[in-house]
């Protein structure tokens, strides 16, 4: 094994230039010269190569071709002639995703020898190996992000198993084609394709589509994506070569596609990472205990950030991991306790999936109160043949301050932040309902729920126009 040439250590070493080694790095670089970022695979983060990005194009494009079922009923003729010409469509998703890529290689371009590619190895707690040279070093950012989970003998498909990682690669999709696995990815992705128009079977084992907690609004989403798609929750998906594509199985149902898309959840990236040369223990995932104020693994100078934690593989979690990381390696002996931010996560399938606050699962019920309203009626969505979903509020029952929410809403991912704002403020229902709604909007639908969890609380001021009740008249609600 070859030797870095300095004969200082390095202050520190990142291991992973994604979202939240690149958080890291910008840190890192405002106070030392003595770093190196390590790369395995493509450069350009996880978020702008295959995740974040690219996929929200893909749904832009699906969502603009779905809406012409409405066409119709709006007055608009000649929707029967429109085509979803998918090779374009994936077409763009690339020539977008590249842009995004650019940028994000940006952030490393001007690093000279300190941008090093290959794989990452720890040989303890202060020294790396990187494809046989050795790094020694005063600490270590892990960020080494997570990758999609397939069963082994799915590979045996070859280039018509897919995941998020070739999904965008490919020329052309379909025309059949399974989804097995409906969390966040899973859900977005299905719904994306059957908008496009391609024959999509998803199949789930578990009831709640992506994460939600709540069982109405999980049968609710249910029940519009069975609009849109073959939907199968319950067995696991078995698959087997027949004549003429994959079958997929799931209990007494069946179904022959031409490309199977595995969205079956992601696992972190720490096997052959060497963490068990730490000397810490490590659970039974092979992963050590992090602590998420520090981002530090005991009292070492190693820190884990971002999806490679498990701890909420979202994109602005892995950014603020990656920053606390950067800000408390240099000062490994006395790393700073960071606050963390009000939990949101956001679905972007439609209606919009969404979650903020406190989890169900977390609330004392009998403390809590449920304001909720349906978008069913609700007159702003109504206009726009968008009337579908519901959102959930929930209050504590003493102070009346809003815990969190849950919703599978129109636009939902706009009021999903408004409301955590009002989580992270901790402002009360009675706050939120002295704010201004204006006319016609979503939002009126989200006040509806606050003045259903008004009034289970007790009631607020006369002089107060959080204490405007509702009208009765659906056009304005
Ligand atoms: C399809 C999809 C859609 C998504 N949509 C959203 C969304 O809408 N909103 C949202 O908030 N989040 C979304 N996410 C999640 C988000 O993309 C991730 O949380 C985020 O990108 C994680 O960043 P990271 O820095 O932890 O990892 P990454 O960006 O994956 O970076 C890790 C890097 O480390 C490298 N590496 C791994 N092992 C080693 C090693 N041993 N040595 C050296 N380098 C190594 C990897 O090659 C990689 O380049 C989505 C993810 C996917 C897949």
């Amino acid at each position: 094994m070859s030797q870095h040439p300095s004969l200082q250590p390095l202050d520190t070493i990142i291991i992973g230039a994604g979202t939240a080694g690149l958080a890291a790095l910008r840190e890192v670089r405002k106070h030392t010269k003595r770093y190196v970022i390590v790369n395995d695979g493509p450069w350009g983060t996880t978020c702008a190569r295959v995740g974040c990005m690219p996929s929200k194009t893909l749904i832009e494009a699906a969502n603009a071709f779905h809406r012409r079922h409405v066409f119709d009923e709006l007055g608009l003729r000649g929707a029967a002639g429109l085509t979803a010409d998918i090779p374009a469509v994936l077409k763009r998703v690339r020539a977008l995703r590249d842009e995004f890529v650019a940028g994000a290689l940006d952030a490393t371009n001007d690093l000279g020898r300190a941008r090093v590619s290959g794989h990452a190895t720890l040989l303890g707690p202060s020294a790396v190996d990187v494809d046989g040279r050795r790094y020694d070093t005063r600490s270590i950012i892990i960020a080494t992000g997570s990758r999609p989970s397939v069963p082994e003998e799915w590979l045996a498909f070859g280039d018509r198993m897919l995941t998020t990682d070739t999904l965008f690669e490919q020329p052309t999709l379909g025309p059949r084609v399974a989804v097995i696995g409906m969390g966040p990815i899973g859900v977005e992705l299905s719904q994306a394709l059957a908008r496009l128009g391609l024959e999509v079977a998803a199949f789930s084992t578990s009831d709640s589509l992506a994460g939600l907690a709540d069982s109405q609004l999980n049968a609710e989403m249910a029940a519009l994506l069975k609009a849109e798609m073959v939907l199968h929750i319950g067995a696991p998906a078995q698959l087997r070569e027949v004549p003429g594509g994959i079958e997929v199985s799931s209990g007494p149902n069946r179904v022959v596609v031409d490309q199977v898309i595995a969205a079956m959840g992601r696992v972190p990236n720490i096997q052959y990472l060497g963490l068990e040369t730490l000397g810490v223990p490590l659970d039974k995932r092979g992963m050590p205990k992090v602590d998420p104020q520090t981002q530090q693994i005991g009292d070492l100078p190693v820190f884990l950030a971002g999806d490679a934690n498990a701890h909420t593989p979202l994109l602005h979690e892995a950014a603020d991991d990656g920053h606390i990381a950067g800000m408390n390696a240099l000062v490994a002996d006395t790393p700073t306790r960071f606050k963390r931010r009000t939990p949101l996560g956001i679905v972007f399938c439609d209606p919009t999936i969404a979650r903020v606050g406190q989890r169900l699962a977390d609330m004392d019920r009998a403390q809590t109160v449920t304001g909720t309203v349906s978008y069913s009626n609700q007159g702003r969505a109504r206009t726009a043949l968008r009337n579908q979903g519901r959102l959930y509020v929930y209050a504590d029952k003493a102070t009346g301050r809003l815990q969190g929410a849950e919703m599978c809403a129109p636009d939902g991912e706009h009021m999903a932040h408004l409301l955590a704002l009002a989580v992270q403020q901790k402002l009360t229902v009675h706050d939120l309902l002295g704010m201004p709604f204006y006319h016609p909007t979503l939002e009126e639908g989200l006040r509806t729920a606050l003045r259903d969890a008004a009034r289970q609380l007790p009631q607020g001021r006369d002089s107060d126009l959080a204490t405007c009740k509702a009208i009765g008249v659906s056009a304005l609600e």
